[in-house]
């Protein structure tokens, strides 16, 4: 079979909600970011997981994902939806018990009037300005909303990765302004709000990128491989080209494998002639274009058989990956694609 294997570790992801868990007081709930199809890994094995884990609370970006969550957590564990209530979403809400966070003042009328009494929370921005409530909107509406016993409110913070960044500090300061006294749970840390340490966790923590296995949690035990087959291999000669363009030529005589994955399957382009793939301990690199399907790797050092390389796995976790390119753990994960025989362990 020509499917590369994706093997996605349920223990590891167990594992890794329960290191976040212990990073916060007993009295903190920690909750789950399953938004993006459990960062790619497939939203209702991750919630189901988590949930066995000891997980009681779940975040997704829209309605439309909250659907495959609530039928992998049974009915009664909430989960929050980051984009509040959108125009046509209130049959989605009910139907899936989901408990939109209200962005603006607009949507916690469309919430009121399409859903009354239905579960929700608002949103607050303390200066990401991306979502939530300013503070002279909370200001106008805050005690209608509370009025209606908001389950949650929360924001995000902007620098969370770098802990030594100003925007912190002036970010608590600013969510506690906004709500203290307010009387109801509240949540301001995702992964990395929780390792800021205690003053950011508030009642309930988010995290995603950690669980999944990525930056900025350091201590992530690894939650993906990646290991994609062999169809076939060739010796080429020094001074011989490899793939669309030419844009390889060989320097000695070499041993190449060609492999069946490519940018379809989200191994993105920019990678051509700059990633390593893992032959077991030996180091691989892939030579020439990424091309749709197929990827070919100089296997010279390779001695014997060879049946698979790992893009992803014990030697390159998803950030080393992202490093190449100058991107983040998360896109590499989120980018995985729909081609992969995908395993649960
Ligand atoms: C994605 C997201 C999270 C989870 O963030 P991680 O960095 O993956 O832990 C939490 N809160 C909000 C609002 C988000 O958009």
């Amino acid at each position: 079979m020509a499917q590369a294997q994706l093997d996605i570790s349920l223990a590891a992801l167990k594992a890794n909600w329960r290191a976040l868990d212990s990073r916060s007081a007993a009295g903190v709930q920690t909750g789950a970011t399953v938004k993006a199809n459990g960062y790619g890994l497939g939203a209702g094995h991750v919630a189901h997981a988590l949930a066995s884990a000891g997980a009681r609370r779940f975040f997704v970006a829209m309605a439309e994902e909250g659907t495959a969550v609530r039928a992998a957590i049974g009915p009664d564990l909430p989960i929050h939806v980051y984009g509040g209530h959108m125009e046509g979403d209130a049959r989605l809400i009910s139907e899936a018990k989901l408990t939109p966070m209200l962005n603006s003042a607009e949507q916690l009328a469309r919430h009121f009037e399409a859903l009354p009494g239905h579960p929700f929370g608002i949103q607050l921005d303390t200066g990401m300005n991306r979502l939530g409530m300013e503070p002279a909107e909370w200001e106008a509406v805050a005690a209608i909303a509370l009025g209606q016993g908001p389950k949650l409110i929360m924001s995000h913070l902007a620098c969370a990765d770098e802990p030594q960044h100003p925007m912190n500090a002036q970010q608590l300061a600013e969510f506690k302004a906004l709500t203290d006294g307010a009387g109801v749970p509240r949540s301001l840390a995702a992964t990395g709000g929780v390792l800021l340490g205690r003053d950011y966790h508030f009642d309930i923590t988010r995290p995603g990128i950690g669980l999944y296995g990525g930056q900025p949690f350091a201590g992530a035990q690894p939650v993906v491989r990646l290991s994609i087959p062999v169809i076939q291999i060739r010796d080429v000669m020094a001074g011989e080209t490899v793939g669309y363009g030419n844009s390889f030529t060989a320097t000695r005589d070499m041993r190449l494998a060609t492999i069946a994955a490519g940018y379809a399957d989200g191994i993105q382009r920019a990678l051509s002639g700059r990633a390593t793939l893992w032959a077991g301990d030996v180091p691989c690199p892939l030579v020439g274009r990424v091309s749709m399907d197929l990827l070919t790797i100089d296997v010279s050092a390779v001695e014997g058989e060879l049946e698979r390389l790992d893009l992803l796995g014990p030697h390159q976790g998803v950030d080393d990956l992202a490093d190449v390119i100058g991107t983040i753990g998360y896109e590499i994960l989120t980018g995985l694609g729909h081609r992969y025989a995908r395993r649960y362990i």
